[in-house]
Formats: structure tokens, sequence, C-alpha cells
């Protein structure tokens, strides 16, 4: 697995939390595979409820994109609301309207240090042609009680302190944290729960034993992990463990940039009151203020890892359209990682065999969901007639998917040229 070239996450972070190195063997309810947000906020509510859980991860806890992420907490999906709804049923749409508030309430309630603040968070259009969409996105949230609103040209201005924004709707629900303190923060809170946190340590093959599952592990090739039940939360950097699962996915970068610190004068008038934003666009950016007063921002890089500064040229192109002053700005930082896309742009939860459950598929919006799906499952696996916010789906793999990088390139470039043509 490839490791990020220099965070500004990995730069500010607190200390990491006390994994142990695998030894021996182990005896548990339950398996989670993969220390990101959702093996992590699944196992936090499994050990709060008296399970034993073994959490392990192939390099560390937050090594994935809990731990590279923008920290942006948005709720919902990308599908509106009243889409959401005929597909899955009004109890759906509540859990993804619910998602930022269940991670907000879950930082506090066990004190997790991670910078979070409900600041809001806004979506904007650098499109006149996107503002009816999102009218109609904030509209539906409105109608369900959410506390959001339109922004003009105006305000959407002053709130990001770039001329290039037409618009965009402000959703108070959101806000934003240091996701890799925030994922942290998660494992102290599961092992001071009684988890066992595990790492390194790679899954490398499962097996049932006289009912029970057993988990190799590949760093200790005498360690075996016999549970009950398995969690799979390996997302974009889903492996070979279950190559059906890595197939289900593509793991297409998210490359991010951040500035020097910015002056005081800066600070009063870019993104002055500290809410985060993302662009409408199909294949748009996100940016916010992150420590120190620095402004980052994110967006779609290329399949290969980059390797210097000069790959991230797209991305700053972009930095230097919504703020031309950053022009003469030095940068900083400069890192990446893996966004688990899916064809139908939705998370998926899966249940291939007995005892075995997968989330997978949060398609770049995952602080606060892949938080509420973890915490959704080990709901129900304590009892079972707890729902799970999405229903079971098979496990598809992509057709062609050893060339994911060739169409979902081809694809990119297709949503490129959509977004050139709208005015
Ligand atoms: C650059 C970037 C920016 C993003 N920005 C945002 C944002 O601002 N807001 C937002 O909502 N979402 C954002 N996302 C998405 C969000 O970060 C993810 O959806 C979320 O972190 C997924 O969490 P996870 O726990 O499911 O997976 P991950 O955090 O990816 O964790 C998976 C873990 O599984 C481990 N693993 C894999 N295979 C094995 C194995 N066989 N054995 C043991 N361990 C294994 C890996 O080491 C990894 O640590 C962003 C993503 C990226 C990459």
């Amino acid at each position: 697995m490839e490791e990020t070239l220099h965070s500004i996450w990995e730069a500010t972070a607190d200390n990491p939390p006390d994994a142990q190195l695998p030894e021996g063997d182990y005896t548990a309810n339950v398996l989670v595979v993969g220390a990101g947000f959702t093996g992590l906020s699944c196992a936090l509510q499994l050990a709060k409820r008296g399970a034993s859980v073994i959490v392990v991860d192939a390099v560390r806890p937050g090594f994935g994109a809990s731990g590279r992420n923008g920290g942006q907490v948005i709720p919902g999906l990308k599908y509106d609301p009243d889409i959401l709804d005929q597909m899955y049923g009004e109890a759906t749409t509540e859990f993804v309207g619910n998602t930022a508030k269940t991670t907000f309430d879950l930082i506090e309630e066990h004190n997790i240090s991670c910078a979070a603040q409900r600041t809001g968070w806004i979506q904007a259009s650098v499109k006149n042609s996107h503002i009816p969409t999102l009218q109609s996105r904030m509209r539906q949230w409105e109608r369900r009680g959410a506390a959001v609103r339109m922004l003009d040209t105006a305000s959407a201005q002053a709130l990001s302190g770039s001329k290039r924004l037409v618009g965009g709707w402000l959703d108070e629900r959101a806000g934003q944290l240091h996701p890799l303190n925030y994922v942290r923060g998660l494992a102290r809170a599961a092992i001071d729960a009684g988890c066992i946190l595990l790492a390194p340590a790679t899954v490398k093959s499962t097996k049932r034993v006289d009912g029970k599952w057993h988990a190799s592990i590949k760093e200790v090739s005498s360690t075996v992990v016999k549970c009950d039940h398995i969690v799979v939360a390996t997302n974009g950097y889903s492996g070979d463990l279950f190559p059906k699962l890595r197939r289900t996915v593509v793991p297409a970068n998210s490359f991010q940039v951040a500035t020097k610190p910015l002056s005081d004068e800066q600070l009063a008038v870019v993104l002055p009151k500290r809410m985060p934003v993302s662009d409408s666009r199909r294949i748009g950016n996100y940016f916010r203020i992150g420590p120190g007063g620095r402004l980052m921002i994110g967006g779609r890089g290329t399949f290969r890892d980059p390797t210097s500064a000069n790959d991230f040229r797209d991305l700053i192109s972009q930095l230097h359209a919504f703020y031309p002053w950053t022009t003469s700005m030095p940068l900083e930082f400069f890192w990446h990682g893996k966004v688990a896309m899916t064809m139908d742009h939705l998370p998926h939860i899966h249940q291939p065999t007995k005892n075995v459950i997968m989330a997978v598929g949060y398609n770049g919006r995952g602080v606060a969901l892949a938080t509420s799906m973890g915490k959704a499952i080990a709901n129900h696996l304590l009892a079972p007639t707890n729902p799970l916010p999405l229903r079971f789906t098979d496990i598809k793999p992509m057709p062609f998917h050893d060339m994911h990088r060739t169409y979902a390139t081809m694809a990119i470039w297709y949503y490129r040229l959509r977004d050139y043509l709208e005015s």
C-alpha cells in the first residue's frame, strides 16, 4: 500500500493510539477488518455494549481515507432526499440526514479532541445552470426540517472569499474536523471500551471451523483470530482478501494541497465563518481552512499515485482559479488518498455469507456516513431486529474491473467536458 506523502493531518496530529502487534491466537465475538471510521465506530459501539472485539489494520489506524480526507462533515448522500425516499424509504433518508449529528454527538460523548466544529457547510456553484438543482436539494431537506438556506451570489462570495462562485446553499447540520485526530480518538475510545487493536495486522484469509470464523494474519503466520462475526470495513483500500468485493469499487485518487498559513487579513476574508465548501461540478473541488490557518483544496487526481508536487498542477490551477491571489502563495502540503467509487454512486452493505458484513462505497462522502454506518452495523449485530439503513445487496464486481483506470479516466474526461459545456 502507498504511503501518505506529506499530509497536513500527519504534520499536526496528536500521538497515535497504542496498537498492539499480533502475538498468539485471539478469540472474540467480532473481528473488525480495517481501522477507519467504519471499523472503529462499529467496534466502539459493540465494545460499549459488552461485546468482545478485535480490530485489525494492515498498516495503522487511520492509514486509509479516514486519516487523509478533507474533514468535511456532510450529511446526506449524493442522491437527493425525494429520490432516497423512493429508493429506500423515509427511514433511510432520515438516517443519512442525521449522519453529521451522529458524528458530532459521538465526538462529544467520548470527548474526542479533533477540532470538531458545527460550522455548517456550503455546496456552492461556479455554474448558473446548477442553481435550480441546488435549490431543489435545499428545499427537499428544508421540508424535512433541516436548517438549510439558499445563498445568493453576494452571500456565497462573502462566505467563501471567492469571486468565482455564483451561489449555493448552506447546510447548518454540517461542519468540519481534523480527520486523523478524529480517527485516532475513535481508536482510543474503542481501546478504552475494551477493544483490542492490532496493527500492522493484515487479514490474509478466513475460513469456517466448527461454527466459528478463523482469520489468519499475514504478519504473524501463527496468529489466528477466532470469532463469531466479521465486519469488513476496508472500503477504497480493499485488497485481495475478498477479491470480488475489491472489484465493486474504483479506488479513485483524491489529491489535496494546503498553503502556508494565511495572514490575519487574508483569514478575515477567506472563508471568514470557516464553513467548508464543496463545488457542485461533477468533477468539482472542496476547500476549507485547515490547521494553522492554511487554505486547503482538494479534487480528483490521476489514478497513478503522485510522486512530486508537479503531479498536483491541475489541482493547483483550480486553487488559483478560486483564489487568484494564491498564485504567489507557497504551498506547504501535498497528499492524496483513495475514494471508493461505486457504479451507482451509492454505498453498499453486503452479507455474502453467514455472519460476515461488509460496508463500502461512500463515494467521497464518508466522514459522517462511515461513522454512522459503523454504528448501525454494530446495533444490528447486537440485535438483528435493529434495521440497517440500507438493505443488503449482492456483491457485483464491475465488468473489466482490471481496466478501471482506463474507463474511469474516460468517464472523468466526459464529466469534465459536461462541466465545461454548462453555463
Ligand atoms: C483525499 C480524500 C478526501 C476526502 N474528503 C472527504 C470529506 O471532506 N468529507 C467526507 O465526508 N468524506 C471524504 N472522503 C471520504 C472518506 O474519507 C471515506 O469515505 C472514509 O474515510 C471511509 O472510511 P472507512 O473506514 O470505510 O475506510 P478507510 O478509512 O479507507 O479504512 C480502510 C482500512 O482498511 C485497512 N485494510 C485494508 N485491507 C485490510 C486487511 N486485509 N486487513 C486489515 N486491514 C485492512 C486499510 O489499511 C485502511 O486503514 C475523502 C476521501 C479521500 C481519500
